[in-house]
């Protein structure tokens, strides 16, 4: 017989992976039951909703007129309840935990102060660490620094897997003053000694509580035992278990805890369950609504790499233009798939569990878990894919009959 070599079987760093003996091994997550009635939830009717009053205006924080100038730009008039509590405690250096519902705006929670803080001491080297799961949240929060940081000469570099090591060298030397990246890839720039982190002094967890699961906390112990030991700890989440919490806590020093959560979801978001018995119903179901006119931007979630790709061949199949992004594909066919859908040149994104967490995608009308989560709160980060940033949305949450 031919010697065949093993092959390695390829491991994303957004992916759960965990290790035995310093290999890594793979392990199905617990498909837990979750009652379908968490799954039913009407949104705020809007003349019920109280309008939030920030006690801030952006012009209140001691942000320089530049910064002032691109916030604008950006089209923030006021700060979200998140931003309106966390700007000043992270500008006063304190550690800092946020908890606020999805698309509340998180990102410029922590990005805001923290160009300050760089604008105030320029420095050469990389200074602020910002780790997230998926590589598609990290270029995010990249064009999202990038967009408030014009003109005050600071830069930033996104560290990933699946894409060209090389081009990110040579953006590390070109020492920008952020880094923001995804585990695996941090750890491999670490060994190839072209990524130091004792300089370090913001490490950011965003996503906090998917960072320390079983997935990838052993990457981020990794990483945490490289920082200096005095730096600034910044974690951000819409979901925070306890077992989670505990081992936060440890990474950081008398944090200030900042929870504006308004629900266990986004009261923005209408929720309800369908039922079917089978597979085949369900596609036929999901056909039916896809072809109503109010299904604008459908964001449907399946369990595996397999079926998400077949069910996108389905959907494609039935006429309805449909992309697919899940851990199969090359990192530039995800790209692609994800700037298909937030263009609107297809109306369908099939998607595991990879785009659950952080992504802004405007105009998601609706997300429908064709394979129920594994867990509540990946439920939560699923349906907060749609109305964020004040909008409304639907999700729409198949169950067996
Ligand atoms: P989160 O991280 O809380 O899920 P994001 O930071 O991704 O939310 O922000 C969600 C959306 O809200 C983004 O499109 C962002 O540009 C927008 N946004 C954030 N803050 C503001 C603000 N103060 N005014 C208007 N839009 C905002
Ligand atoms: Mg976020």
């Amino acid at each position: 017989m031919r010697y065949r070599p093993r092959r390695r079987r390829k491991i994303n760093s957004d992916e759960p992976k965990a290790f035995y003996n310093g290999r890594p091994i793979r392990f199905p997550r617990e498909h837990a039951y979750i009652n379908p009635e968490k799954f039913v939830n009407k949104a705020v009717v809007q003349e019920d909703q109280v309008d939030f009053v920030p006690q801030h205006n952006f012009r209140d924080f001691p942000l320089e007129d530049r910064l002032q100038l691109n916030i604008k730009a950006r089209g923030y008039t006021t700060p979200t309840p998140i931003q309106d509590a966390a700007i000043q405690p992270i500008l006063e250096g304190k550690d800092l935990i946020g908890l606020a519902n999805t698309g509340s705006g998180k990102t410029a929670a922590f990005l805001l102060p923290i160009l300050h803080h760089l604008r105030q001491s320029p420095d050469h080297r990389v200074a602020v660490l910002v780790v997230v799961p998926t590589r598609e949240l990290a270029t995010q929060i990249d064009e999202e620094f990038k967009a408030f940081a014009g003109g005050l000469k600071l830069y930033s570099a996104v560290c990933v897997g699946g894409a060209s090591i090389n081009r990110q060298i040579a953006a590390l030397n070109r020492r920008p003053q952020v880094v923001i990246g995804t585990p695996g890839r941090l750890k491999d720039l670490i060994g190839r000694r072209v990524l130091r982190l004792d300089g370090i002094r913001i490490l950011v967890l965003d996503e906090v509580d998917r960072m320390l699961d079983m997935g990838f906390i052993r990457d981020i112990r990794f990483l945490v035992a490289q920082l200096p030991r005095e730096r600034q700890s910044l974690c951000f989440s819409a979901t925070m278990p306890r077992e989670i919490e505990q081992l936060m806590r440890k990474l950081m020093v008398n944090p200030v805890t900042i929870s504006v959560k308004t629900g266990v979801t986004s009261e923005f978001i209408e929720q309800d369950v369908i039922r079917a018995s089978s597979k085949e119903q369900k596609i036929e179901i999901l056909d039916g609504l896809l072809r109503q006119p109010d299904f604008e931007k459908t964001l449907v979630f399946g369990r595996t790499k397999w079926g998400v790709q077949k069910l996108a061949n389905r959907l494609s199949a039935l006429g309805h233009p449909t992309e697919a992004i899940h851990g199969n594909k090359s990192q530039p066919q995800r790209q692609r798939a994800l700037r298909a859908f937030k263009e609107g040149r297809v109306k369908v994104l099939v998607a595991t569990d990879v785009a659950a967490r952080g992504l802004d995608i405007p105009g998601v009308s609706h997300v429908i878990n064709f394979d129920q989560p594994n867990t509540y709160n990946d439920y939560i980060h699923r349906i907060g894919r749609t109305a964020r940033a004040g909008k409304q949305g639907k999700a729409l949450t198949f169950v067996s009959n």
